[in-house]
């Protein structure tokens, strides 16, 4: 359920309804608007509360149940759209935020190289895995901790924030003294005891849509990072498997705008993993653009051809400038800016 208050309600009425809340067992969530405050009811029996004995209460408008499974995540409980720090970087504010670099981190001069480049191209967020989920066991595995030391060391020359994926409870610690912005796999939208533990830490996480996962475990993915407490989580279409083969992913572009109206959190959209092939990533990350995509997570490497992981999909630098410069108009038709 959630409790709307009036325009202009007083403090001591949003903390006698939180304090009624609270006192049948349940916790709260205050989202403070500019117009006015909505109080989210959280528990697991939550659909049990009454709704009556608050609609009396002063200083209230209205209460609303929330049809939909995920509660924090959902636009009714935060009707304004979420803004994330990392580093300095507003993601999900006016700004269209793009998050760039190699699929995996190959080496030191590489991943600095490149990070140098993308910032110049207009990029203010680094990727790089340094623990990569490969299909095959025999596939190179990422660099590890000297991967996060390298994706530090590109962050202090370039001012750039990073992003880097978390495969385990295991590794959060580690790659946690690193990163900026926890990335999760499509491998792990569903992995629950993952998604707990990021809920307990203080860092944005970017949650990637399952290889054939629906919208709504997208969101109940999220939920389980913010029921948890940690309410930086951004969600990412990165395409989903279909029956179509002719690509490798299919880039399900309804998501983007589907998602900005049932989540008040940053939505993205990854071209790359979202098609597999350089000719389209440029098309489909504009009509991610243009659909609404808070932010764009794209794949550049120095030279894709010899790429240890995903150089089909990755752009070159040069591809990379081009493709963020056709960007902006585009951005700019949709209200925003890159
Ligand atoms: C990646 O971003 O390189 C990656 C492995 O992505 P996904 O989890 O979407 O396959
Ligand atoms: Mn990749």
């Amino acid at each position: 359920m959630i409790i709307v208050m009036k325009q202009g309600a007083g403090q001591s009425q949003i903390e006698a309804v939180v304090a009624r809340v609270e006192e049948q067992g349940f916790k709260v969530h205050l989202s403070r608007g500019e117009a006015r405050t909505i109080i989210g009811v959280i528990g697991a029996d939550e659909h049990k509360i009454q709704q009556e004995p608050f609609e009396v209460m002063d200083g209230v408008e209205k209460t609303m149940r929330v049809m939909q499974p995920y509660k924090l995540a959902s636009r009714d409980f935060a009707p304004s759209d979420t803004v994330i720090h990392a580093n300095g970087v507003a993601i999900g504010g006016q700004q269209i935020v793009v998050m760039a670099g190699p699929c995996s981190v190959e080496g030191r001069e590489m991943i600095i190289e490149t990070a140098h480049m993308v910032k110049e191209a207009g990029a203010t967020v680094l990727r790089g895995g340094a623990f990569k989920p490969r299909s095959s066991p025999y596939s190179f595995q990422g660099l590890g901790r000297e991967g996060l030391e390298y994706l530090a060391e590109a962050r202090e020359q370039t001012g750039l924030a990073i992003i880097t994926e978390v495969m385990s409870v295991d590794e959060i610690e580690l790659v946690g003294e690193y990163t900026d912005i926890f990335q999760v796999g499509a491998r792990n939208n569903q992995n629950y005891s993952l998604l707990k533990a990021l809920g307990r830490t203080n860092k944005p996480v970017f949650l990637k849509r399952g290889i054939s996962g629906t919208i709504n475990e997208l969101l109940m993915g999220a939920e389980y990072i913010m029921s948890g407490g940690n309410m930086q989580v951004m969600v990412c279409e990165r395409g989903i498997r279909t029956y179509e083969t002719a690509t490798r992913n299919t880039f399900d572009v309804n998501a983007v705008p589907l998602l900005k109206q049932l989540t008040h959190l940053p939505v993205c959209a990854d071209p790359a993993h979202g098609t597999g092939m350089v000719k389209l990533v440029p098309a489909v990350a504009k009509a991610a653009v243009a659909a609404g995509a808070d932010v764009l997570m794209i794949e550049v490497h120095p030279d894709p051809a010899r790429a240890w992981s995903d150089g089909a999909q990755s752009l070159n630098p040069h591809q990379f400038k081009q493709l963020v410069d056709e960007l902006r108009p585009i951005a700019a038709a949709v209200g925003r800016e890159i």
